[in-house]
């Protein structure tokens, strides 16, 4: 017999949020929002990849990235976990306006969500530019490389096709 959920009470959903930065001491922007995603409500961390320097994309006169991807469990709805990564975006320091392509403090972008095929104004998930972003990619690859990213294909064949050329594995910043 099926039940509904109690009132309230949402289903827990695999989500995989990536994690990108090049200013101010990148990777120790990279730990403290992994730390503040770890906070959100109605939420676990169960998973964080290694840390990745990469090249910058678009312009190409700025510092080289930081990026990591975290699988979070969450009962929060899309929405509402896109509001909480704009919100940590901000507590972080970046511009709301922050010109998009350029250097930034700090970029959290929702790559999956469970199964979810979401294309609306302001969010779409699979996030677009995943399947083409071995920056991506191939942290994802590190926690979760049997992951289904819904129409686009399974993460382990995304790394093959896209390989790991220009990225760097960073040591883990030591906590002090
Ligand atoms: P990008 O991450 O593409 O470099 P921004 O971080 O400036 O650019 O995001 C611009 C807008 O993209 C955000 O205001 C947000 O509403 C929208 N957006 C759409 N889909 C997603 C997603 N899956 N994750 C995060 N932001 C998204
Ligand atoms: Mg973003």
């Amino acid at each position: 017999m099926s039940r509904s959920p109690a009132a309230g009470s949402r289903s827990w959903q695999p989500a995989y949020i990536a994690l990108g930065s090049n200013l101010d001491h990148p990777a120790a922007q990279i730990v403290a929002a992994r730390a503040e995603l770890g906070r959100l409500p109605q939420t676990r961390m169960v998973l964080a990849s290694r840390l990745y320097a990469s090249p910058p994309m678009g312009p190409q006169d700025q510092p080289e990235f930081v990026n990591a991807v975290v699988g979070l469990l969450t009962q929060l709805t899309p929405q509402d976990l896109l509001s909480a990564l704009k919100a940590i975006e901000q507590r972080c320091g970046r511009p709301p306006d922050a010109p998009r392509w350029g250097p930034r403090i700090i970029d959290l972008d929702i790559i999956a969500i469970g199964r979810l095929q979401i294309d609306m104004p302001g969010l779409s998930v699979p996030h677009p530019g995943a399947a083409v972003r071995n920056f991506v990619i191939r942290p994802l690859a590190d926690i979760a490389p049997a992951l289904e990213l819904p129409g686009m294909g399974c993460v382990a064949g995304l790394l093959a096709r896209l390989g790991d050329a220009g990225l760097r594995i960073l040591p883990e910043p030591q906590a002090c």
